[in-house]
C-alpha cells in the first residue's frame, strides 16, 4: 500500500493513457522529486497515478504517497493518467522522471543509494562503531530527545558517521523535546465535527503558507528544502485521512492529524533505508500542524548568546535550513545518514556534522563536546590534549574584540577573510570583523535554477556583497558547478565520474556565454560600488593555458584583479606558469586534498585520507607558494597566495599555512576569532618551524602532532 494509505491511493479511476518509465536518479522518487512532481502537476486537469509492482497505485499529487513507494534508481514505474489533460500530464510526468529531477548525477544521493542498496541495515546506510549511548538510533516512535540530558559520570564518546568535515569543541545544547501526543478525548458530537474539520484545514494551510514564505526569503539549498517541505505539508493525503477521522469517528483535529502523520512516519521507518531517514520530515510536519492547532510556535533550534554544538535525534529540513553557522558550531545527531537533509545542509553551510551517533542523547547539556565531522568522532568533556587542533567556540566578548586585523606575536600581518554564500552571510561576516571575503561561492545562489540567472540579477547580488565589505577585498568566484553541486542549467545530464568531470571553469568550454555574462555582471557590480576591490577567480583549473584563457576573458570584461583557484595537484605543481597569467591564486584545500589523495571529499570511510594535514597536501601548498615566488621574481609584482578551504579555519593548521608562506586565510566567519587568537600566540619563526615539521611528517596525525608540539 502507498504510504499515505487509502487517501493517497488512486486505484479507482480508469486510465486514459499510460507509459512505463525507468527512474534515472539514484534515490528514486524520494521526498524532493515527489514534491516537485506534485507541484508540476498542479496546473493540469488530470489525475495521474504511479504504480510499482506489488504496491497499489498512488496519486502523483500526493508527495508522501509517492515517496512511500520506496522506489530507487533503475526501478520501472507505470505512469497512468485520466481526465481532459491526461496526455499532457502524462508527457510532463514522464519528462520529469526521465530527466531525473536534476539529481541524476548527484554523487551524494548516489553514494547514499549505493550504501543503502548494499544493505547496511536499518535507517542509515553506514555507521561507525556505536558510542556509549543511551537512546540508540532506532529509538521507538515518540521517544523524546533528551531536552534535559542526563549528566552521567562517564563522559559520552564514540563515533558516528562524519558527514560534514571540521573539528570543533563547544558546549552541547540539545534540541527541545517535540510536542507530545494529544491527550485521548471522547468523540466529538456530530454537529461539532464540521467546525473541527475546518479548524484543521486552516491550521494545515497556515503551515504551508509559513513554509512557503520562509522558502521565498531563503536562498539556494535552504530555499529548495523549505519549498519541498511546504509541498509535503500541502500533501492532500494525510489531511484527507485526518478529516475522515474527524468526520467518521469524531476525533479531535489534533488527535486526527497526529494519527494520520504518525501512520505515515511509521511506514517510512518500517521501509528502512533512505525512506526511514525521511520519517523525521513527516514527524516535523506533524509537530507543525499540531503546534498551529494549539496556537503555539513549532519547536525549533534553540537560540543562545554563545556558539554551541547542537545535539538532536535528527533535524527536520525546515530546522536545518534556518541554522546560523555563526552560532551552530557543529551538529551531532543520533539518527540520519549521508543523504539526510541534516547532512546535505550541514555540508552546504560548512557546519561540521556527525550523524548516526548512538551516544548523542547521553551528551550532557552545557558541557564541552569535541566533534570531528571528518572522522565521525564525538567526545564528551574532552581534555585539552584531546581538543588539540580543534576550533573552539569564541565567546561573544572575544568575537567583538576581533578587529579585523590579525598578526603573529611578532607582528607579521595575515589577512583574515570570510567565506560567504549569500548576501546575508556577507553582512554577518563583515559584522564579525572579517577584513573582506576570500571566497564568495556564487553558485550557492543558483543551485535550484533551471535557467541561467540574468546579468541584471547577478550584478545586483554581487553589488550587495561588495557593499557589505565597502572598500575591502571581495573575491568573487565564478560558478563552481558540477560534482557535489551541479547547477541544473549547466549540468542537465549525469556524468559517469562528476568530481573528475566537467566542473568549475570546465563548464565554460561549452557555455562560454554563461561565464561571459557572469564576468560582465561582476564588472558592473565593481563599477556600481565605488572604492571596492572586486577580485575574481575561477575554480577547478588544471593548466596554465586555462588560467590564461580565463584571465583574458575576465580582463576583457573590465575586471582588474584576476586569479584562479589551486585545487588540483596539476595546478599546484605548475603554479609558476599559472601565475604568469594571473594576479593571485587561492588554494581550495578541500578539493586539493580530494584530488591529491584520490579520496571523494563526501565519502565518510575515506575521511581520514581526505585531510589537509596529509603531508602530500602540505607539500603541494608549499609548491604553490614556491611557484608564486618564482613568478613574482620574474614578473615584478608580488602574487599573493591565499587559502580558502576548510584548512584555513583550523587554528593550528592556519599557523602552519602562514609558516609555509600563505598571505591570507579565508574561513567561515565563526572561526575568525579563534584563528586570530592562535596567530597572536605564535611568532612567524614558530609557524615556520611547525610548517617544516609538518612537511616532513610521515602522515596526517604525525604532522598535526609535530606542529602542535612546536606552537
Ligand atoms: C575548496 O575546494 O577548498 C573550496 C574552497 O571550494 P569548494 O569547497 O566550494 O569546492
Ligand atoms: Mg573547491
Amino acid at each position: 500500500p502507498g504510504a499515505a494509505g487509502g487517501a493517497g491511493s488512486a486505484d479507482g479511476a480508469e486510465p486514459d493513457t499510460s507509459a512505463a518509465v525507468t527512474l534515472v536518479n539514484p534515490m528514486g522518487l524520494h521526498a524532493r522529486p515527489a514534491a516537485a512532481l506534485a507541484g508540476a502537476l498542479a496546473g493540469f486537469d488530470a489525475e495521474v497515478r504511479l504504480e510499482v509492482p506489488g504496491r497499489s497505485p498512488v496519486s502523483a499529487r500526493s508527495p508522501l504517497s509517492v515517496a512511500g513507494l520506496g522506489t530507487r534508481g533503475g526501478d520501472e514505474v507505470l505512469v497512468s493518467a485520466a481526465g481532459p489533460q491526461a496526455d499532457e500530464a502524462l508527457a510532463e510526468t514522464v519528462r520529469l522522471i526521465e530527466e531525473g529531477f536534476g539529481e541524476a548525477g548527484d554523487p551524494v544521493l548516489a553514494a547514499g543509494a549505493a550504501a543503502t542498496a548494499a544493505g547496511a541495515g536499518g535507517g542509515s546506510p553506514a555507521r561507525g562503531a556505536s558510542g556509549a549511548g543511551a537512546a540508540g538510533p532506532t529509538a521507538p516512535e515518540g521517544t523524546p530527545p533528551a531536552g534535559a540530558a542526563p549528566s552521567g559520570d562517564a563522559p559520552a564518546g564514540g563515533s558516528g558517521l562524519g558527514v560534514s568535515p571540521g573539528r570543533v569543541v563547544g558546549p552541547a545544547v540539545h534540541m527541545p523535546p517535540p510536542l507530545g501526543a494529544p491527550a485521548e478525548q471522547a468523540p466529538l458530537a456530530p454537529e461539532a465535527r464540521t467546525t473541527e474539520a475546518r479548524r484543521l484545514e486552516e491550521a494545515a494551510s497556515a503551515v504551508v503558507q509559513e513554509l512557503n514564505a520562509r522558502a521565498k526569503a531563503a536562498h539556494g539549498e535552504a530555499s529548495a528544502i523549505l519549498a519541498a517541505t511546504a509541498a509535503l505539508a500541502a500533501d492532500p493525503a494525510p489531511l484527507e485521512a485526518a478529516l475522515t477521522l474527524i468526520r467518521d469517528e469524531g476525533a479531535g483535529a489534533e488527535q486526527a492529524s497526529w494519527r494520520a502523520y504518525t501512520d505515515i512516519a511509521a511506514q517510512f521507518s518500517a521501509a528502512g533505508g533512505a525512506l526511514a531517514e525521511r520519517a523525521t520530515d513527516v514527524r516535523d510536519l506533524r509537530g507543525r500542524v499540531v503546534a498551529a492547532l494549539r496556537g503555539v510556535s513549532a519547536p525549533g533550534v534553540p537560540v543562545r548568546d554563545e556558539p554551541f554544538v547542537l545535539v538532536a535525534r535528527d533535524l527536520a529540513p525546515a530546522d536545518t535550513a534556518g541554522l546560523d553557522p555563526a552560532f551552530v558550531l557543529a551538529i551531532v545527531a543520533s539518527e540520519g545518514g549521508p543523504t539526510s537533509h541534516t547532512a546535505i545542509l550541514a555540508r552546504s553551510l560548512g557546519i561540521p556534522a556527525v550523524v548516526g551517533f548512538a551516544g548523542a542523547q547521553a551528551l550532557a547539556e552545557g558541557e564541552g563536546v569535541l566533534v570531528d565531522g571528518g572522522t565521525g568522532e564525538v567526545l564528551g568533556r574532552p581534555t585539552p590534549e584531546q581538543s588539540a587542533g580543534a576550533a573552539t567556540a569564541p565567546s561573544v566578548r572575544e568575537r567583538a574584540a576581533f578587529t579585523g586585523r590579525a598578526a603573529t606575536a611578532d607582528g607579521h600581518e595575515v589577512q583574515l577573510l570570510a567565506n560567504v554564500g549569500t548576501a546575508a552571510d556577507a553582512r554577518k561576516a563583515a559584522a564579525a570583523g572579517a577584513e573582506g571575503s576570500g571566497l564568495f561561492r556564487t553558485e550557492f545562489a543558483f543551485l535550484d535554477r533551471a535557467e541561467a540567472p540574468s546579468e541584471d540579477e547577478q550584478a545586483e547580488l554581487y553589488a550587495s556583497v561588495l557593499r557589505s565589505f565597502q572598500g575591502s577585498k571581495v573575491v568573487l568566484r565564478t560558478l563552481d558547478s558540477g560534482s557535489d553541486k551541479p547547477l541544473p542549467f549547466l549540468h542537465p545530464e549525469a556524468e559517469e565520474n562528476p568530481a573528475l568531470g566537467v566542473r568549475g571553469l570546465r563548464t565554460a568550454w561549452r557555455h562560454e556565454e554563461i561565464l561571459r555574462t557572469q564576468l560582465a555582471a561582476m564588472a558592473r557590480a565593481q563599477a556600481e560600488v565605488p572604492g571596492t576591490q572586486a577580485w575574481v577567480m575561477a575554480p577547478m583549473v588544471a593548466t596554465a593555458e586555462e588560467a590564461a584563457w580565463f584571465a583574458g576573458l575576465a580582463r576583457a570584461a573590465g575586471l582588474r584583479h584576476v586569479g584562479v583557484m589551486i585545487e588540483t595537484p596539476a595546478a599546484a605543481l605548475s603554479a609558476e606558469h599559472v601565475l604568469e597569467h594571473v594576479d593571485f591564486v587561492s588554494l581550495g584545500t578541500n578539493d586539493l586534498a580530494q584530488y591529491t589523495m584520490a579520496a571523494d571529499r563526501l565519502s565518510a570511510p575515506l575521511a581520514a585520507l581526505n585531510d589537509p594535514w596529509q603531508p602530500a597536501v602540505l607539500r603541494l601548498i608549499a609548491a604553490t607558494v614556491n611557484g608564486a615566488g618564482l613568478a613574482s621574481a620574474a614578473g615584478g609584482a608580488k602574487r599573493p597566495v591565499g587559502v580558502c578551504g576548510e584548512a584555513a579555519s583550523d587554528p593550528v593548521l592556519a599557523r602552519v599555512l602562514v609558516g609555509l608562506g600563505v598571505d591570507s586565510l579565508s574561513m567561515s566567519a565563526g572561526a575568525l576569532a579563534a584563528v586570530a587568537e592562535g596567530l597572536a600566540s605564535s611568532t612567524l619563526e614558530h609557524c615556520r618551524a611547525a610548517a617544516t615539521a609538518a612537511l616532513s611528517a610521515a602522515g596526517a596525525r604525525e604532522a598535526r602532532e609535530a606542529a602542535s608540539g612546536l606552537l
